[in-house]
């Protein structure tokens, strides 16, 4: 069994470059401060590190599919111990992306699912899938994020969550 530590992406770890709101392209974005680090100790008391991302921009039509996948591909480069990241295009929360560095994995739900079931979060769905696929024991796993549907998502998949302020500020050299 796995233990392992869930990151939003957006505004936790990574923040546009250009100082635009959102992500302007794959290549806009850097680290947010103290990340690196946290990422790093929580990676060395044996947490597996997944990002989990809503990513409603390809549902808006602001990114295509292609290029959501390369802003993760991306982000990816930027955190070596990042293990993968799944991420949600669509508002419906039926289709899930698994973005690793061997390549992108669409997984998508065709059975109808409770809401709290749903990949896009508030819904648990990535975090349920992520943990399926690494044999996680949800019982020692966490969620760190900015914004309450990052809380939702770990109410609903019944795991500790943390916010990212405090998440980073206690790993900042
Ligand atoms: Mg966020």
């Amino acid at each position: 069994m796995t233990t392992i530590l869930f990151v939003d992406c957006d505004g936790t770890i990574r923040k546009p470059k250009s100082r635009a709101k959102f992500i302007q392209s794959p290549d806009d974005q850097q680290i947010i401060k103290g990340a690196e680090n946290a990422i790093a100790s929580w990676k060395e008391q044996g947490y597996a590190i997944v990002g989990i991302t809503n990513q409603g921009g390809v549902a808006a039509k602001h990114k295509t599919l292609e290029s959501a996948i390369a802003e993760q591909r991306y982000t990816l480069n930027l955190f070596p111990l990042l293990s993968e990241i799944y991420f949600c295009p669509d508002y419906e929360g039926l289709i899930c992306w698994r973005v690793t560095r061997d390549g992108e994995f669409n997984i998508t739900n065709n059975e109808p699912v409770e809401e709290k079931y749903k990949f896009r979060k508030p819904g648990c769905g990535m975090i349920l899938m992520a943990s399926n696929l690494f044999s996680g024991n949800l019982e020692e796993c966490w969620m760190v994020g900015d914004s309450p549907e990052d809380e939702g998502a770990a109410v609903n998949a019944g795991i500790r969550f943390m916010w990212a302020g405090d998440w980073r500020l206690a790993h900042k050299v």
